[in-house]
């Protein structure tokens, strides 16, 4: 089994405070086609995006000094604008969805490394237990359809974070022994994750 040396996070940096941190640990603002500023929260809005920490002395300083509207391309963002409200609670509930969400991202890579992975549909099909299926969720309509066989987890990370945390290229679909203690932890984390979707109503029982 290859090392793991080569761990890719993406960077970017707050257009407020100028520090540079993982995009995760960042809030994504877009500009809307109206002109409003928007919260990313899915990551997948298109437009140019401006990061800010996920703060409230980044957001104080967004709002006082228009440097947020000014990154963004906008004239102004009004102060009793409702976007503020949303990012400051927003940016409240980030620090444990964002914490849950690499936590999870961390146990993939765990279960990698004790030889517990199972990546892509050709593994999973020809394996003989019971397995707790976790799909990117911009993964193709073959691979949703062959998940919904499975006890399938679709938590809020796309292809490529799911690839940086399988160690592998394109990864689209893993699968880990239900009866694995990184199943099990993963089950747990879910009540924190950002988003999911199990599909199955007594998924986990
Ligand atoms: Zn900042």
């Amino acid at each position: 089994m290859a090392k793991s040396s080569n761990k890719h996070i993406p960077l970017r940096i707050c257009a407020i405070c100028r520090v540079r941190g993982s995009k995760y640990n960042l809030i994504r603002i877009v500009k809307s086609p109206d002109n409003k500023p928007v919260i990313d929260i899915s990551g997948k809005l298109p437009g140019r995006g401006v990061y800010i920490c996920p703060d409230s002395e980044c957001i104080e300083l967004a709002k006082k000094s228009g440097g947020l509207a000014h990154a963004l391309g906008l004239r102004n963002i009004d102060s009793d604008s409702e976007f503020w409200l949303e990012l400051e609670n927003y940016a409240k509930s980030f620090d444990d969805t964002n914490l849950a969400d690499k936590r999870l991202r961390a146990v993939i890579g765990l279960s990698r490394k004790a030889g517990a992975l199972l990546i892509g549909v050709d593994n999973i099909k020809n394996f003989t237990h019971k397995v707790l299926v976790i799909i990117a969720n911009d993964c193709s309509e073959g691979v949703r359809n062959f998940a919904g066989n499975y006890k399938t987890l679709t938590p809020s990370i796309s292809i490529q974070e799911l690839s940086e945390a399988a160690g592998s290229r394109g990864v689209q679909i893993i699968a880990l022994p239900l009866s694995s203690g990184f199943a099990k932890k993963i089950l747990n984390l879910t009540q924190q994750l950002s988003s999911k979707n199990f599909e199955g109503s007594n998924a986990f029982e």
